[in-house]
């Protein structure tokens, strides 16, 4: 069943990338799996999903051990933590998540760093952009977005891949698009700037409620829940 919901995805990703011309290929669709069982987590690897979302790392430590025991093949998922990251959970982070798309401070790139370096390991990141202004959200305010790009740049064992955000919770789709067109306004601003030696190419933006408008204003990475598991 989780097959047809994927194909179904892969079809609306397909629709929102042909009204802007862009390659569906491209769109890494996050299957966010928090408060599941790590059954579905198989089901959906087995549907061809390779990128499975936590948003707690001891949930997502016990359900990677679980499957580990399992004998169950993880050699190809990409593990990424997509909830608020506490600076004491870093140790543990960095040993399974591929990346973490939640930095919001130099303080917890600065524990990544360290805590990655230990076990030779640099670790993807993606900054986490509070676009909404809204204060219940996590993430860097706009307007701190270079200052803090440009000192965590300068660790050694963290690499900023890209921008991440979370709409505001809206009625219809289409008035979660002025969110995702300030990310990727940022993220081309920040590769414009002279002092950036690397590109942001990530941009991890949209839900099941809103992924299509996402993509339509650039988003190369989608993180479903309700529409993957509830679909
Ligand atoms: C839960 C969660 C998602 C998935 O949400 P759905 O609306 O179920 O698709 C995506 N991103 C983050 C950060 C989440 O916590």
């Amino acid at each position: 069943m989780i097959k047809e919901t994927v194909s179904g995805i892969r079809l609306r990703i397909i629709g929102a990338c042909s009204k802007i011309d862009r390659d569906p290929s491209k769109i890494i669709i996050v299957a966010v799996s928090k408060t599941r069982t790590t059954q579905v987590i198989k089901e959906v690897t087995e549907a061809g999903i390779t990128d499975i979302g936590e948003n707690r790392v001891q949930e997502a430590f016990a359900k990677y051990n679980e499957l580990r025991t399992m004998n169950y093949e993880l050699g190809t998922i990409k593990w990424h933590m997509v909830g608020h990251l506490q600076t004491n959970k870093a140790k543990d982070a960095v040993k399974i998540f591929d990346l973490i798309q939640s930095v919001d401070s130099l303080h917890l790139a600065q524990e990544i760093d360290k805590q990655a370096s230990k076990i030779n390991k640099i670790q993807d990141i993606l900054i986490e952009v509070n676009t909404s202004g809204e204060t219940t959200k996590y993430g860097v305010k706009p307007e701190e977005l270079t200052v803090l790009i440009n000192s965590v740049s300068e660790l050694n064992n963290v690499r900023v891949k890209g921008l991440m955000t979370v709409a505001p919770v809206v009625d219809e789709p289409e008035k979660a698009r002025p969110y995702f067109r300030i990310l990727r306004e940022l993220k081309d601003k920040i590769n414009g700037l002279s002092t950036m030696n690397h590109e942001l190419i990530t941009l991890s933006m949209g839900m099941t409620d809103d992924f299509e408008v996402a993509i339509e204003e650039g988003s190369n990475m989608v993180r479903l829940g309700r529409a993957l598991f509830e679909g």
